[in-house]
């Protein structure tokens, strides 16, 4: 049977634990991170909640933070990596046959 004594001492170390585990944010990849949502958050296509939890995390977590500023510097080098593309033939034509005026309407 728990003495009164034991769960006291239990809580304390339940509290104890969980001071370690937000002591660990920032410096291990721990499961609590948000690693999988990085890539989303880089290319701004996250949801609005999940955006807000990803950067309430990132206030918080240096590893996750610098993580992201990487994933970031690659999506700013993607579009240096391919050729240049015109749009394809006709679509000039296209775009001013729509803007020229109808002859039907005055
Ligand atoms: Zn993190």
């Amino acid at each position: 049977m728990a003495r009164p004594e034991d769960a006291r001492q239990y809580g304390r170390a339940t509290r104890n634990r969980a001071v370690d585990v937000r002591r660990s944010r920032g410096s291990t990849m721990g499961d609590d991170h948000v690693l999988d949502d990085l890539a989303a958050r880089a290319l701004d296509s996250l949801e609005a909640p999940e955006q807000a939890r990803v950067d309430g995390h990132l206030r918080g977590c240096d590893a996750c933070a610098a993580r992201l500023a990487e994933y970031r510097a690659v999506v700013g080098a993607l579009p240096l990596a391919l050729d240049p593309l015109g749009p394809p033939p006709g679509t000039w034509a296209t775009i001013q046959s729509g803007l020229a005026p109808r002859p039907d309407v005055r």
